[in-house]
């Protein structure tokens, strides 16, 4: 999907255009200085258009960290984002660090909203006038309290908003795109590095695919691959405060350009539960997914135990992914992540005709028939793969399957058919 990022100092209202955007009424923040909030793309809709939001807001800094924060939140939203809206508050008018971020906003390549939010009165819109300076263009007031402007501003942002994602814009043909992703110093740059310069041959004009100065295309066993968001890999950010979350969002947005997840763990490292969580924002994502063990030239017989101890525990609901042991450092089996990422696109893009998948269904009820709850047993009438990227599959039945037998469902998926490197997602529709 094509993606919106909302960006401006606390307190502009951010999170609160962000709620009217998406129609709902309840605040997604409390007022809190310094909370973090984890979630923060969401889905929207307008007008039979369907975007992600991205809120970079979620961390509200102290009066110290403002222009950091801000210009974080900027840098995030140039480089991963398709349309960047830029708030202020027309009753406090463009602040000094309004006016930093406005001279990172016009070097992007993107287009910007500026929005001047609060004017909850039509006499107030004489206010926003002084924003013309900025430089941005024409400000949009809104009232993101009582909902005014908005659906104008709406209209005016589909007419901008590409119509279909990267993803979707390149899927015949272009280069697979990768996100290499993990928590800081696990080796993300030192891996890049040395698939770009050992392997050679970065390519930056290639026919039909979009140029983005923020990827890098680079050619692995023969074929060319784009990384995204490169640039944030490289880009080493010092935020005294905030960091993680500005890497979270990062995650987030990279993973919405992305077709397949590389995400590296730390071997000489306990797994953490960062770790953990972004491998929740790859299964949130529906992307593919490839486990990559670096670092592997530090590891001892003592820690490889408890490594695959962690991983056992840890890790099991990801043990369909495939797993490469690597040392960035020393080159050790880079060539084999090439095979697991094509592995799990594969398995990413994997299509069971309707026939295939009604004769596992009534095989595996007839085996395992689902058990009666309260005299009733629901009945699996037909099912079908909906979708592919990834593998969604909808069972059409005479009521709610249990949880766990819906587990067994996908889990027997798996047996079959394997589907490794990809999530599947088993959906019901119940007919009463
Ligand atoms: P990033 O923050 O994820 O981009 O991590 P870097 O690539 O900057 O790596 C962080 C540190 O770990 C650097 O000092 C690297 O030299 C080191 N490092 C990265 N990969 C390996 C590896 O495979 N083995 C060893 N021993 N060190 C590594």
């Amino acid at each position: 999907l094509p993606v919106i990022a909302i960006v401006g100092r606390p307190n502009v209202g951010k999170s609160q255009l962000v709620n009217r955007i998406l129609g709902r009424r309840e605040a997604v923040v409390q007022d809190t200085p310094g909370v973090t909030r984890d979630r923060v793309s969401y889905k929207g809709e307008w007008l039979d258009r369907r975007f992600t939001l991205v809120d970079t807001g979620g961390w509200e800094p102290d009066a110290k960290g403002i222009d950091a924060s801000v210009a974080a939140q900027a840098e995030v939203a140039i480089d991963l984002c398709d349309v960047v809206l830029f708030v202020v508050d027309a009753m406090v008018g463009a602040t000094a660090t309004d006016e930093a971020v406005v001279k990172l906003l016009r070097k992007a390549d993107k287009p910007v909203f500026l929005i001047a939010n609060k004017v909850d009165d039509v006499r107030q819109e004489p206010e926003v006038y002084g924003l013309w300076n900025l430089g941005l263009g024409e400000p949009y007031p809104v009232s993101a309290l009582h909902g005014r402007g908005v659906a104008d501003l709406l209209d005016e942002i589909m007419k901008v908003l590409p119509t279909v994602s990267a993803v979707a814009k390149e899927e015949f043909g272009g280069p697979r795109k990768v996100a290499i992703l993990g928590r800081p110093n696990v080796g993300k740059s030192s891996l890049l590095n040395k698939a770009a310069g050992e392997e050679r041959v970065v390519v930056n004009d290639l026919a039909g695919t979009t140029r983005d100065p923020v990827d890098e295309q680079i050619e692995l066993g023969g074929r060319v691959w784009r990384f995204v968001d490169t640039a944030g890999i490289r880009r080493r950010v010092h935020l005294q405060q905030g960091a993680d979350f500005y890497a979270s969002l990062r995650t987030q947005a990279a993973l919405e350009k992305a077709e397949v997840a590389v995400v590296l763990l730390d071997v000489s490292q306990p797994i953490s539960e960062q770790d953990v969580r972004i491998i929740e924002l790859v299964l949130e994502s529906g992307r593919a997914l490839v486990l990559a063990y670096n670092k592997w030239d530090l590891l001892d017989d003592d820690r490889r135990r408890y490594l695959e101890r962690e991983i056992e525990l840890d890790l099991a609901h990801v043990a369909w992914a495939p797993r490469v042991n690597i040392s960035a450092r020393t080159g050790r089996h880079l060539e084999k992540l090439v095979p697991a990422l094509e592995t799990a696109l594969d398995s990413w893009d994997t299509r069971i005709p309707t026939g295939k998948f009604n004769a596992f269904l009534t095989e595996l009820t007839q085996e395992h028939p689902h058990p009666v709850r309260g005299g009733k047993q629901p009945r699996i009438l037909f099912g079908t793969q909906a979708a592919t990227r990834p593998p969604t599959f909808v069972l059409f039945t005479t009521g709610f399957l249990d949880p766990g037998y819906r587990r067994f469902i996908q889990r027997r998926l798996r047996e079959i058919y394997g589907f490794e490197g990809s999530p599947i997602v088993v959906n019901m529709r119940v007919r009463e």
